[in-house]
């Protein structure tokens, strides 16, 4: 057994471990490690995964993150946001299908007139779906009383990423104001899980001036923090922001891919009962990319239902597929490419993180 074979029997790293795991220096020892996840994750958790109907609702933002498409700043984008019906529909949708739960995304609003439509849209899903319907929210950060009104109208997971955990990288990548804090994204963090939710976040992979050492830390943030679920993925540039610049000292996009399953891996690893996503992001590297990610140790994935008219506004970065409606919503089609990685779609089911039940036994 090599050095690299070895670590992959433990669970707690150091953050050399971290990095060495992450910086393979063969093929065979890359194809080791995703392949030991799988087995962790089917070990601890099982071999279900659980699928998240994603509905993008609004790209209307108030922030300007450097590297976003559909940020405040970008005047090329047209805005929509969509109707009730239209979320009610893609609900109904998902629960006809047993999709089991749904995430609604959207570009962070605090005004009142969002947050309360939001509380109501809530409500409505729950009652079409007798309860029966999960809903995770991805909303930006949020004042404690909204998250409060949130989780009482059945919202009960979210995800919040961190983007990056080291702070300098942070100022490099957002505007320098209130607005776009580190210390105020990590306190939105803190009340999403004081308000009863499963928590997640989540970093970008292969940013510009990011290295293995940054990701290794990113890791140690999350295992930290004990979140309960994690959503990451590659960057991917976007022509219509600031960070578009910094195109030219950004790894390939196969390597951005390939250490971005490193990522799920190793943090698979390292918290073998969290929830973890297989992200488009992922996807849009890899036609399989989200197949890829599953076999490496994800266990969540989320079909989107946005209606199609509204998916060529919502680019966060250049190559996002604007994938076929009907595609994404052929539960047969996806079903089958999930049976392809050895693990099994849970229909009906919430899939909640096994990891957030065992916080809260250890919290009483
Ligand atoms: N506005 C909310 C927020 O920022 O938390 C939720 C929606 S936002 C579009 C969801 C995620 O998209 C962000 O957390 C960020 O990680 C990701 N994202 C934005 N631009 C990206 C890019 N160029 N490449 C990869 N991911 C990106
Ligand atoms: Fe807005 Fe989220 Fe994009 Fe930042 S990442 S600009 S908060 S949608």
């Amino acid at each position: 057994m090599n050095k690299y074979e070895s670590l992959l029997n433990k669970n707690d790293f150091t953050r050399e471990e971290i990095i060495a795991l992450l910086s393979p220096t063969t093929k065979d020892d890359h194809e080791l490690l995703l392949e030991k996840a799988g087995m962790v994750r089917n070990e601890t958790i099982g071999n279900n995964v659980y699928f998240r109907g994603l509905i993008e609702y609004s790209n209307i933002c108030a922030k300007n993150c450097y590297y976003c498409g559909i940020r405040r700043g970008n005047e090329k984008q047209g805005r929509y946001t969509m109707t009730d019906q239209e979320v009610l529909d893609c609900a109904k949708f998902a629960y006809d299908e047993g999709y089991g739960s749904l995430v609604i995304q959207a570009g962070e609003v605090s005004s009142k007139d969002f947050t309360d439509k939001i509380e109501y849209l809530l409500k409505e899903i729950k009652k079409l779906s007798n309860g029966k319907l999960g809903i995770t929210l991805s909303l930006g950060e949020q004042t404690s009383d909204v998250l409060k009104k949130w989780f009482e109208a059945g919202g009960h997971r979210y995800l919040i990423r961190i983007e990056t955990s080291n702070k300098d990288l942070y100022a490099r990548y957002h505007p320098n104001d209130e607005l776009h804090s580190y210390d105020e994204r990590l306190r939105a963090l803190n009340r999403v899980k004081d308000n009863g939710f499963q928590t997640g976040t989540g970093v970008m992979i292969g940013l510009p001036r990011q290295n293995v050492g940054h990701l290794a830390d990113d890791l140690l943030f999350i295992k930290k923090f004990d979140v309960d679920m994690v959503g990451m993925g590659p960057y991917i540039e976007s022509d219509d922001t600031p960070m578009y610049e910094d195109r030219n000292i950004l790894i390939s996009k196969k390597d951005r891919f390939e250490l971005s399953l490193r990522m799920v891996a190793v943090l698979r690893l390292m918290m073998p009962d969290i929830n973890i996503a297989a992200t488009t992001a992922m996807q849009t590297l890899d036609p399989v990319g989200r197949e890829k990610a599953i076999k490496a140790g994800a266990n969540v994935i989320m079909p989107n239902l946005t209606p199609v008219k509204y998916r060529e506004s919502y680019l966060l970065y250049e190559g996002k597929p604007c994938l076929d409606e009907e595609a994404e919503k052929c539960k047969g089609c996806i079903m089958a490419r999930i049976k392809s990685t050895g693990t099994v779609v849970a229909l009906n089911e919430w899939g909640d993180s096994n990891h957030f039940f065992k916080r809260k036994n250890s919290d009483k």
